[in-house]
């Protein structure tokens, strides 16, 4: 394992080198930064950020390295990335607790989290040898024509602290085994965790194929107008949006997989106990900080008393503690000033008229990040259930028919997940076609993206080509017609 080198700094603060750059790890020279435990506050690295000139530099070995990795055999490709799914595996446990402390999600899905980033790195390992063009008839008949992928060349991967294994494993692993060099510019809330699967990976790649920028949005903005091939962002609308500008105005291919107002439409046909069981995971696990947690529900009129009634009870007893704890359900949100934003949106709705059906406090009798569990039944137009909140707020929408319930899910300026509860086939495939989502659950939670399938970005949710599958291979590679003469 590589020694942590750390310098100390003027205040006597030890810094940690966390930036990496041509196969060295620096400390940088930009503002300092921290990542703090959102659960005890404490301190899990003191680090800064790299300065202009520092990033230029990145982007300068990201290139330098891109021909020789890019003429590297694709079977050598995927043996790196295979093994790099083997350091993951051996390093499971340390990961997953990293992860705990340093964003504060609940041991369990941590652990999904870290298993899930295995399989990714390696699908995306094996589908490097995919095929991946196509032969065309020549309409002359006097060529043999045919189309042939090559990698993009350069990427920029900009990542946000929600899921710091999965999403940054779900950009890195198609980027390298199609053969891009990459620059990292990881969130800062999750700088520890990409900072060790680094370490984990270095002596499997040569010197400047993955590279780290550390630091906050300045770090991102330079690395999106960078000129680098392709830049691949996750992210909230508003940044992502601005990253979109920075990065077409450069000449870059560009993706960005953006927030989500995720609904649920529960009808009279169905489970009622599975759907509330789902609807509760769904809506507040990870305390609803994830693109794709169900934040609307829309109940039909005739089961929507029953219904309520029983969410209420069953977010009652959702477990809140440590989330080092294996029991805990429902952990901290990622820094106090997110439980204040949160209830910001919660006392407006009230204020307006909406009523408060679960939760609607602070928790500090757990810790200054925590916010309770919360249920709103919400006006479908108020800013609460048409605004991204980004924590664990479900507003409750009573609509008196399934078409109803249709029209209110899709009147919403996001379309990344949405799922439908009901035990009538029929329904159950109207309705999956009638939403607008990239992502269509029947009878399960929003959240619980297929790493093999294709995902987003539909209208704000996201910009450019979607994630994940097959589909990764259309972002990473470029695609060429070549023409063979044949007299
Ligand atoms: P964020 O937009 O604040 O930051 C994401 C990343 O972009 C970070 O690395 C950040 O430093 C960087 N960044 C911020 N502003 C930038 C700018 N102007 N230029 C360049 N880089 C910039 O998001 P976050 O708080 O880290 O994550 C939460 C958001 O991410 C939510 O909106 C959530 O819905 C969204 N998200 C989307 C998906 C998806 O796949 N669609 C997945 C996870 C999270």
């Amino acid at each position: 394992m590589t020694k942590q080198t750390t310098m100390t700094s003027q205040d006597g603060t030890k810094m940690t080198e966390s930036s990496y750059v041509g196969g060295r790890w620096v400390l940088g020279n930009g503002p300092a930064l921290t990542s703090d435990n959102p659960t005890s506050g404490e301190r899990v690295l003191d680090y800064r950020s790299l300065t202009a000139e520092e990033v230029a530099e990145a982007v300068r070995v990201t290139r330098e390295a891109a021909v020789g990795w890019g003429a590297t055999a694709p079977l050598a490709r995927a043996g790196i990335v295979n093994r790099m799914a083997d350091r993951v595996e051996q390093a499971a446990s340390e990961l997953t607790d990293l992860v705990v402390a340093e964003v504060g999600k609940p041991l369990r899905e941590a652990s999904e989290e870290v298993d899930r980033a295995v399989a990714i790195l390696r699908y995306h390992a094996q589908a490097a040898l995919d095929p991946h063009g196509e032969t065309i008839p020549d309409a002359s008949g006097r060529a043999v024509l045919f189309t042939a992928r090559e990698p993009l060349g350069t990427v920029g991967l900009i990542t946000p602290w929600n899921f710091p294994v999965a999403i940054f494993t779900w950009k890195l692993a198609p980027a390298l085994a199609y053969g891009n060099s990459v620059l990292i510019k990881p969130a800062p809330h999750a700088a520890l965790t990409a900072k060790r699967m680094v370490q984990l990976w270095e002596d499997l790649l040569p010197p400047g194929v993955l590279n780290i920028a550390q630091g906050g949005a300045e770090v991102g903005a330079l690395v999106a107008s960078s000129r680098l091939d392709g830049i691949s962002f996750t992210g909230s609308t508003a940044a992502g949006m601005r990253v979109a500008g920075a990065a077409l105005e450069s000449g870059a291919r560009y993706q960005g997989e953006l927030g989500g107002k995720n609904a649920s439409i529960v009808l009279r046909s169905a489970d009622m106990d599975a759907s509330i069981a789902t609807i509760v995971r769904a809506a507040f696990g990870f305390s609803g900080q994830k693109c794709t947690a169900t934040s609307r529900v829309i109940v039909e009129r005739a089961v929507a008393d029953e219904f309520t009634e029983r969410l209420q009870t069953a977010v009652e007893a959702v477990v809140v503690g440590d989330p080092a704890s294996e029991a805990t359900e429902f952990g901290p949100l990622i820094e106090p000033a997110a439980a204040g934003r949160v209830d910001g949106f919660v006392q407006r709705a009230v204020a307006d008229g909406a009523k408060l059906l679960s939760g609607g406090r602070a928790l500090p009798e757990f810790g200054p990040g925590y916010y309770a569990p919360t249920v709103v039944a919400a006006d479908p137009h108020s800013e609460l259930a048409q605004t991204e909140v980004f924590g664990p707020v479900l507003s409750l929408i009573v609509a008196d028919t399934a078409d109803e319930a249709v029209v209110i899910a899709n009147d919403n300026d996001y379309g990344l997940a949405a799922a439908v509860f009901t035990q009538d086939l029929e329904y159950a495939l109207r309705i999956a076609r009638q939403l607008v989502a990239s992502s269509i659950r029947v009878n399960g939670p929003t959240p619980g993206v297929p790493f093999n399938a294709p995902f987003g970005p539909w209208k704000m949710s996201g910009v450019g080509l979607p994630e994940q599958g097959k589909t990764a291979q259309h972002f990473f590679t470029r695609e060429r017609t070549v023409s063979i003469g044949i007299g």
